[in-house]
């Protein structure tokens, strides 16, 4: 056998496990929907509304992941040092927050005056994205 038969060899391998792969991918489509039909759709527990929204829901938990992720660097990071009012920020999740106090605020109402007033009812403020809440 020489190099382009053996080349030729090669290449017809090749063809031959693509092949096989787009009709393995085509039966797992044709199984993947016959799967959902017959069963997961019968099933008691099956939910129509948590199954159409599967993708956001997905995305939502990815997004959850990704803040509990960050959270962790902060405070390995040394940028969350934790508080003793067991809050967290509703923003970033961190745990590095300090309580506005009433002389803080009345401070700031006189430097800054009407533009407090968003900041006065709010308790907290967050170290680690600089959010009020
Ligand atoms: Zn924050």
């Amino acid at each position: 056998m020489n190099y382009s038969e053996l080349l030729q060899l090669a290449k017809s391998w090749g063809n031959f496990i693509s092949d096989r792969i787009i009709i393995w991918r085509l039966h797992w489509k044709q199984n993947e929907q016959r799967l959902f039909d017959e069963i997961i759709s019968k099933s008691p527990e099956f939910d129509i509304n948590l199954w159409n929204n599967r993708d956001t829901i997905l995305k939502q938990r990815e997004r959850q992941q990704e803040q509990d992720i960050n959270h962790g660097k902060a405070i390995l990071e040394g940028r969350d040092k934790g508080n003793k009012f067991g809050v967290e920020c509703p923003y970033c999740h961190a745990t590095n927050v300090k309580k506005i106090t009433n002389t803080s605020k009345a401070m700031h109402t006189a430097i800054f005056g009407i533009f407090s007033m968003g900041r006065n009812s709010k308790n907290f403020h967050c170290n680690n994205c600089n959010s009020d809440f």
